[in-house]
């Protein structure tokens, strides 16, 4: 095991290989309180790359409702319950990490689903947490709460599944930090199955090889992004880079949503994968909830996105989420218009910092025609 820095705990950990960072790191955020669980991101997945045979079961992407959906089955609760207190002095985590956790022989704490924990990917959809009295309607403020929560594969900084592979065949990209398998050298041991906390690497019966994710690098490659953000209805994704915080440039939106603002979070950064997708916390749900899956700055960054109607920076930048395909590695904002733009400063999209709203006369003489406003 070799020493290494995770930011996201604030301390140095144990890894099975020595740090080694990518030029460059993929990273997304995604704001949970605009996603609608209509499952668009996860068929677009669906459609582009896992619609061959031994593919049924995978959703590279998925969508559960949270407290009560998982996929595969309760997930997160195992390997919760198997790690034990994840207890945080501050932001600094004092627990053991999964990789500190293994026992001994093995690299990582995990567990490996069975079959059939695959087979309801939408059990506990819109199940809430708290009773409803007579099931009949809210008191406010109520107690009764549930959240979508989209997920992919974390192009981890850390990955377990690359740290558990025996034969070496999973990698991540010198260039941009994108974890694969390669197909040629994988035998399907299924150990990065068993390591992945996230629970995104796959195998494949047919082929007898494990599978995951690849955040569309044919696509990314050229500067667009993935298929499930392209694709998402309410506009909850932004796909481009990261820094490491001390580099972190506020002209860069991941940078600026995760490091300046700190309003996006990691999804439980306890683990120690240094995960590189970041939530903006959902803000109506139970905070020991939240605390336990996105840390102890989930307080903080609640109170700020709050604030972002009266902070024209944050509310410009959240509206660029889903505006383009483009990756849009730049940002600025101009007084009420923002504007994501390219490496080299060259325009990609502007967007108003307030959507116009058009209120239509009820009956239309020129047409006469009555009409319905749909603001
Ligand atoms: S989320 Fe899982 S599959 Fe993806 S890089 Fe991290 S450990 Fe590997
Ligand atoms: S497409 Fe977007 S809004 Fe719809 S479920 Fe996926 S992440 Fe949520």
């Amino acid at each position: 095991m070799a020493r290494t820095y995770n930011w996201q705990i604030q301390r140095e950990m144990s890894y099975w290989y020595p740090e080694s960072r990518p030029q460059r790191q993929f990273a997304a955020v995604f704001d949970i309180n605009k996603c609608i669980a209509c499952q668009t991101c996860t068929l677009a997945c669906k459609t582009t790359w896992t619609s061959g045979k031994g593919q049924e079961y995978m959703l590279w992407n998925n969508v559960e409702s949270k407290p009560y959906g998982f996929y595969p089955l309760a997930w997160d609760l195992k390997l919760l319950k198997l790690l034990g207190p994840q207890e945080w002095h501050g932001e600094v985590y004092a627990g053991r990490t999964l990789f500190e956790a293994a026992p001994a022989g093995t690299r990582v704490l995990g567990w490996r689903p069975d079959d059939q924990d695959y087979a309801y990917p939408n059990v506990g959809e819109d199940d809430c947490a708290g009773v409803i009295e007579k099931g009949a309607s809210f008191d406010i403020p109520h107690l009764a709460w549930f959240f979508y929560l989209a997920r992919i594969c974390n192009h981890c900084t850390y990955p377990a599944c690359l740290a558990s592979c025996p034969r070496g065949s999973i990698y991540k990209r010198k260039e941009d930090g994108i974890v694969l398998v390669d197909q040629s050298r994988c035998r399907g041991y299924r150990e990065c199955v068993q390591a992945c906390p996230y629970k995104k690497t796959f195998f494949n019966p047919l082929t007898g090889t494990s599978e995951k994710c690849i955040a569309c690098f044919p696509k990314f490659e050229q500067g667009l992004q993935p298929q499930c953000f392209a694709n998402c209805i309410g506009k909850i994704r932004l796909a481009g880079w990261i820094s490491k915080p001390e580099q972190a440039s506020p002209d860069n939106p991941i940078d600026y949503l995760v490091h300046i603002r700190k309003v996006a979070l990691p999804l439980f950064p306890q683990f120690g994968l240094e995960p590189n997708v970041y939530y903006v916390p959902p803000i109506h749900a139970a905070r020991p909830f939240l605390h336990q899956m996105f840390g102890p700055q989930v307080e903080q960054a609640i109170e700020t996105y709050r604030r972002a109607p009266d902070d024209p920076d944050l509310a410009g930048l959240l509206g660029l989420f889903g505006c383009t395909e483009r990756v849009v590695p730049r940002w600025l904002r101009e007084k009420d218009w923002v504007v994501g733009a390219a490496e080299d400063g060259t325009e990609l999209v502007r967007v108003p910092l307030k959507e116009p709203v058009y209120i239509r006369a009820a009956f239309d003489t020129q047409y006469q025609v009555a009409r319905v406003n749909c603001p």
